[in-house]
């Protein structure tokens, strides 16, 4: 089947077109960083205001550079939530507009089924169960993802998401938005042990992450005038590999997945990818990472995600609600029995 996905859940207007047996046949991402520059931070009402402009022109170059039509699609699949509501409305009501036009299907994903099941749509071997951390710029979660829609989560994080530590390291450092890439590139040059920073929740029961403690001692570090940025950076970064790779470590113990799989922005990262390819060597288990431009934002993930889902019949009606929260380990039935 070939698939049209839309993503529009933050600040990158993504479309792409993707078939069920993994041909990435075209895709375009916009990101919006100078937009929102001046501020500091993705400005929700300005993101909305772009995906408008943006989001059906991609459209029609991504099929015009396939050579297809609109008909030729077998369905439609947008992000349909978690994100900033604005953008998540422009990309589910274009894609409504589209199915509507051309008869096809909707699949309304969740953004995180995105990233979680990301890996599958270039590591045809990764079946399912398999560990999962998906570490992102709001999320940082351990989930066993047990098959299409079906996830148990296992950890969270208790303040922070990886990527929201990364980005707010980062502007302390005055690095610009988004962090992560920033502080990757900057820690190359410093020395991982200079700094000493807390491992918050390290070594703790449960297999929880915090961040907002580590950032706080950025916060000190940067203030105190007497470290090098790098070796800022650098031991930074540290504190959160170690951190992935203690709570990864124990909810393995909790898991009899064959597989250890890490995904979401913050995979893109060079020392967390690995440091859990280690981990998961060290405990038996296999190793899968989506390449770094599939780890962040993008429509390739989404139009898989809604592959894998209209391979299993489970195609949505235009009343799809566009929702700011979606946990996913909670059916789409329960959420709406909860009236939310
Ligand atoms: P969510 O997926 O939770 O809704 P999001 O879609 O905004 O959030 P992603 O695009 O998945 O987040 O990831 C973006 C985050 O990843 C940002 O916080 C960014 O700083 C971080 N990130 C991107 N590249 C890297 C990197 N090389 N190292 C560390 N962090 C990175
Ligand atoms: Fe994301």
């Amino acid at each position: 089947a070939l698939l049209l996905g839309l993503e529009s859940s933050c600040d990158d207007s993504a479309v792409a077109l993707v078939t069920s047996d993994r041909r990435i046949v075209a895709q375009r991402v916009v990101g919006q960083n100078q937009a929102h520059a001046p501020f500091g931070g993705v400005v929700p009402e300005i993101a909305a205001r772009a995906h408008v402009e943006v989001l059906p022109g991609l459209v029609g170059e991504v099929l015009a550079e396939a050579g297809v039509a609109l008909g030729d699609v077998d369905a439609i699949a947008a992000t349909a939530g978690p994100g900033l509501i604005g953008g998540v409305l422009v990309g589910l009501l274009t894609a409504k507009g589209l199915a509507l036009a051309s008869g096809k299907p909707l699949l309304a994903v969740n953004h995180l089924e995105g990233h979680a099941l990301s890996p599958r749509l270039v590591d045809p071997d990764l079946g399912f169960p398999y560990l999962l951390l998906l570490a992102s710029g709001g999320h940082c979660q351990l989930l066993e993802v047990r098959g299409v829609g079906d996830y148990r989560r296992l950890a969270t994080t208790i303040d922070d998401a990886a990527g929201e530590a990364f980005d707010k390291a980062a502007k302390l450092l005055g690095l610009p938005y988004p962090g992560g890439p920033a502080i990757e590139q900057l820690a190359r040059t410093g020395d991982p042990r200079a700094v000493p920073l807390p491992r918050p929740l390290v070594g703790s029961g449960e297999p929880h992450f915090s961040f907002a403690g580590l950032k706080s001692a950025v916060q000190r570090a940067v203030a105190a005038g007497t470290h090098r940025p790098e070796d800022i950076a650098a031991s930074f970064q540290q504190a959160v590999v170690d951190c992935f790779v203690d709570r990864t470590r124990l909810a393995l113990g909790r898991s009899d997945a064959p597989a250890l799989v890490v995904a979401g922005g913050v995979a893109a990262n060079s020392s967390v990818r690995a440091a859990l390819q280690a981990l998961a060597e060290a405990e038996g288990r296999r190793f899968s990472v989506p390449p770094g431009w599939l780890c962040t934002d993008n429509a390739a993930m989404i139009a898989w995600a809604g592959a894998e889902r209209y391979a299993a019949g489970m195609v949505d009606g235009l009343d799809a609600p566009a929702r700011a929260r979606w946990p996913l380990d909670q059916s789409a039935e329960a959420v709406r029995g909860a009236g939310v």
